[in-house]
């Protein structure tokens, strides 16, 4: 049998480098391929964790919003691994309060990273899971905060247990054109450029949940979305409550689902608990 394997993106700082703690402290039977976009940043990282004691931690670089990153990672998983186990999509961005640039860019940027990078890691990496694998979907509670404040048609677009990848795509694609030309408030938008790339990250996580039971029904992959809570990290500053540790306890708590559990499947889940959509 192969070796077994986990991926944490954006791990090295933050509540990704927590997350990989995590799964090595609960004594994760498997390699965990720390991966970051600064291949320096990562291997100091990964030197950190070893010199805790955790010898089954690499480094592969991956940047999520390259595509061509995010296949040599698929190469290298096939060729070493033969397969994936466990997937956390971490790696985001958020745009401080007081940043100067304008609303349309920040969309734009910030859509392209938290939302369509996280496609691009799970179109190429997600054909790779085993039976019994794991997906985290690193989202946030503003998603849903983001998705109460849309207009209620887009609401229900969102809640829909219908809506396809393709149709979730063009809504993101629309609030950033929207966004760049200051109608997104007329469209029905909130006025976050980090929200609606959440809600793109959680309505991605019920589709793709969605999509496994139709295309790999019986093969007891659980995928679900999750918020760390409001960790005190570069993103969101040194006030927040929860420690990086913290954090990372519900998505190490979803990666790590025992076999043969059969839920949560396409959740949103903070503190452990399923939340209404
Ligand atoms: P940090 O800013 O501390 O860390 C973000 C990580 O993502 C860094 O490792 C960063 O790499 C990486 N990253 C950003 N862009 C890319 C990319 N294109 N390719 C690969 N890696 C990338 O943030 P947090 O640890 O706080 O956030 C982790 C996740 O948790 C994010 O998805 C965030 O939205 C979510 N979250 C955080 C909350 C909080 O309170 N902190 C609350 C709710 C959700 P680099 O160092 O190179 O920039």
């Amino acid at each position: 049998m192969s070796k077994k394997v986990a991926v944490v993106t954006g791990a090295n700082k933050g509540i990704g480098l927590a997350i990989v703690r995590g799964l090595c402290k609960a004594g994760y039977s498997g390699d965990v391929l720390l991966t970051a976009r600064n291949e320096k940043l990562g291997l100091e990282a990964v030197e950190l964790l070893k010199a805790e004691g955790y010898k089954n931690v690499f480094f592969h670089q991956l940047d999520i919003c390259d595509q061509t990153s995010c296949l040599a990672l698929k190469t290298f998983l096939e060729k070493s691994y033969g397969g994936l186990d466990v997937l956390v999509n971490n790696a985001g961005i958020a745009f401080k309060v007081k940043a100067p640039e304008p609303f349309g860019e920040q969309a734009e940027v910030t859509m392209r990273t938290n939302f369509w990078g996280t496609l691009w890691v799970c179109h190429a990496l997600l054909p790779l899971l085993r039976p019994n694998a794991r997906v985290v979907n690193v989202s946030s509670f503003v998603s849903k905060r983001s998705l109460n404040e849309c207009n209620p048609e887009l609401q229900a677009k969102f809640r829909s247990t219908e809506i396809s990848e393709e149709e979730l795509c063009l809504l993101m694609g629309e609030f950033v054109v929207a966004a760049q030309n200051g109608e997104h408030k007329a469209q029905g938008w909130p006025s976050t450029a980090y929200g609606p790339s959440k809600i793109g990250v959680t309505v991605l996580s019920r589709i793709q949940a969605r999509v496994l039971n139709e295309t790999r029904p019986g093969d007891g992959i659980l995928l679900n979305a999750c918020c760390p809570g409001w960790v005190r990290t570069d993103m969101a500053g040194p006030n927040a409550p929860k420690s990086p540790e913290e954090g990372a306890e519900t998505p190490v708590y979803l990666a790590l689902l025992p076999e043969g559990a059969k839920e949560p499947h396409g959740q949103l889940v903070w503190d452990k608990t399923v939340q209404e959509w």
